[in-house]
């Protein structure tokens, strides 16, 4: 007995966090992944790397030969006991072949199972702050698919019920046939002025709306060449919109944005962006990689009770010093004759989740601000040890070592530079449609301009803002000849994005 089975599972409107709890639980099972156009690709990520993902639209010529294909796959696949998961675009059964594809392995005798998902007229609405229903302005909705008797003379809608009555009327599939259906709305007695919105791209950021009435609607998806995916909603509560839309309001809605940062680290402040409504392209500049040698920094960690002082500036020098200490067979208590400077509050945190609570934080997070602090100390003589990244500035020891210290600076970790840019980033860059690219160190700038070249990345940047976080970033940009339009009073990731949204305000 095999033990295939088939979920179909919903994927939702398009913003890939709108997919069910049980759609992710079925997706990281998964055998094989059938999925469609209008399924979001980022939910592929949720299936093992090794599951088989197989493109529906690749899958057979013509529309209809294509469903049978479809379901030939999905029938083969469960009969040799795959875990399948069929990913549709919304609701499987809301205009979505769900039924046939049921239908199909019913009578093949494989098992299956339904996974609702939020269909596009629901996404659309919510995203569009238009309220489907409303108790004051109607009490019924209509799902209703805008290719119907397109083929035919007669149409099976009931056109007078729809167009009577007031009810909200929603159209799946009726871009092109946009100017057929109001038209046919108005002569079965919708008023005129009944208004009407459009919305393409629902719930992703490209979301796009046009409204418009009954009568003007058609002229005007016309003039502005508006392109399908989009669905219609005719009704009284579309005008509620003026009053409930919030997704374009966020601050930075509709730009676009590149992530400069290592990989590891560029998930934060790409959230933050993302939260704000802009759309974020991550393009890693930086590898972090362990130092050539650990021969240095082993030499300082087996001697630790003799340091007065530990200096961490970043969360990444804590790791590294941590996982360093833990792979020689210490822990924590190593450092228990030892004080701790954490510089910034981030690494401060860092610190703490080793269970140690930092003696100093500076409130400047700038290699100054830290030496201004400890010139208020009495240094004379004392032994600091300062694990850092290969290419960090010179300030710290050579101050330190100003103020009488004796400082020690190993190597905890290397920046080295990915070879190339992500494709859909340097993609973006040609088309000209970035609209803003952030640098939060120098080593992000100078990687980029390593691995574009400085002429490249000075032409590929034209037009496009440059945000930095602090002066020496800015610094950085200007000597590559990158002049900076945006660079925040404090140097944090959420100073930047205040300091975004206030220039796109
Ligand atoms: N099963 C899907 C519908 C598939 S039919 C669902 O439940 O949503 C395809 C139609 O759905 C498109 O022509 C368009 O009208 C609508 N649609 C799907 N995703 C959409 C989106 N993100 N924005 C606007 N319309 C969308």
């Amino acid at each position: 007995m095999s033990n295939g089975i088939v979920y179909l599972v919903g994927a939702g409107p398009g913003d890939p966090s709108l997919i069910t709890v049980r759609g992710v639980d079925c997706l990281k099972k998964a055998d094989v992944v059938v999925y469609d156009y209008l399924a979001n690709e980022q939910l592929l990520n949720h299936a093992p790397e090794s599951a088989e993902r197989i493109y529906a639209g690749k899958i057979g010529g013509r529309h209809n030969q294509g469903q049978d294909e479809i379901n030939n796959v999905l029938v083969e696949k469960g009969k040799a006991g795959k875990v399948v998961v069929r990913l549709k675009g919304g609701d499987p059964f809301v205009f979505g072949r769900g039924g046939e594809e049921c239908e199909a392995l019913r009578d093949a005798g494989v098992p299956f199972e339904v996974v609702p998902g939020v269909t596009a007229a629901v996404g659309a609405a919510a995203y569009a702050g238009i309220p489907l229903t409303h108790r004051d302005i109607t009490a019924s909705v209509a799902f209703v698919t805008g290719q119907e008797g397109k083929d035919k003379n007669e149409s099976t809608v009931d056109w007078d019920r729809l167009s009577l009555g007031g009810g909200t009327v929603v159209f799946y599939m009726g871009v092109t046939t946009l100017r057929r259906n109001m038209q046919r709305m108005l002569e079965h007695g919708r008023p005129a002025d009944t208004p009407v919105a459009l919305i393409r791209w629902a719930t992703t950021p490209c979301q796009q709306i046009l409204t418009g009435t009954l009568a003007d609607i058609a002229d005007r998806a016309e003039e502005s060449g508006f392109k399908p995916p989009a669905i219609t909603i005719v009704g009284e509560v579309v005008a509620l919109r003026e009053k409930l839309q919030w997704f374009d309001k966020r601050t930075l809605c509709g730009k676009k944005i590149i992530v400069t940062r290592a990989a590891e680290q560029a998930g934060e402040f790409s959230g933050k962006l993302s939260a704000r409504g802009a759309t974020v392209l991550e393009c890693p500049t930086i590898s972090l990689v362990e130092p050539e040698s650990w021969q240095l920094l082993d030499l300082a960690i087996r001697d630790l009770h003799n340091y007065n002082w530990l200096i961490l500036t970043s969360g990444n020098a804590v790791r590294f010093f941590f996982q360093r200490l833990e792979s020689l067979g210490l822990d924590a208590r190593a450092l228990a004759q030892c004080r701790i400077c954490a510089v910034g509050p981030k690494t401060a945190d860092e610190v703490r989740t080793f269970g140690i609570k930092p003696d100093l934080v500076p409130t400047d997070f700038k290699a100054e601000g830290v030496v201004e602090e400890f010139s208020r100390l009495d240094m004379h003589n004392s032994r600091v040890l300062y694990p850092r990244a290969d290419k960090a500035r010179d300030l710290i020891p050579s101050e330190l070592k100003r103020l009488g210290a004796h400082v020690d600076s190993p190597v905890a970790y290397r920046n080295i530079f990915p070879e190339r840019l992500p494709p859909e980033t340097l993609f973006a860059l040609e088309k000209r449609s970035v609209d803003c690219i952030t640098f939060t160190s120098s080593s992000t700038v100078q990687n980029l301009a390593a691995m574009l070249g400085d002429e490249l990345m000075f032409d590929l940047l034209k037009g496009v803002i440059v945000a930095s976080i602090g002066p020496i970033t800015s610094k950085s940009c200007r000597d590559l000849g990158l002049k900076v339009d945006i660079e925040p009073a404090a140097y944090t990731l959420d100073a930047l994005t205040e300091a975004l949204e206030a220039h796109f305000k």
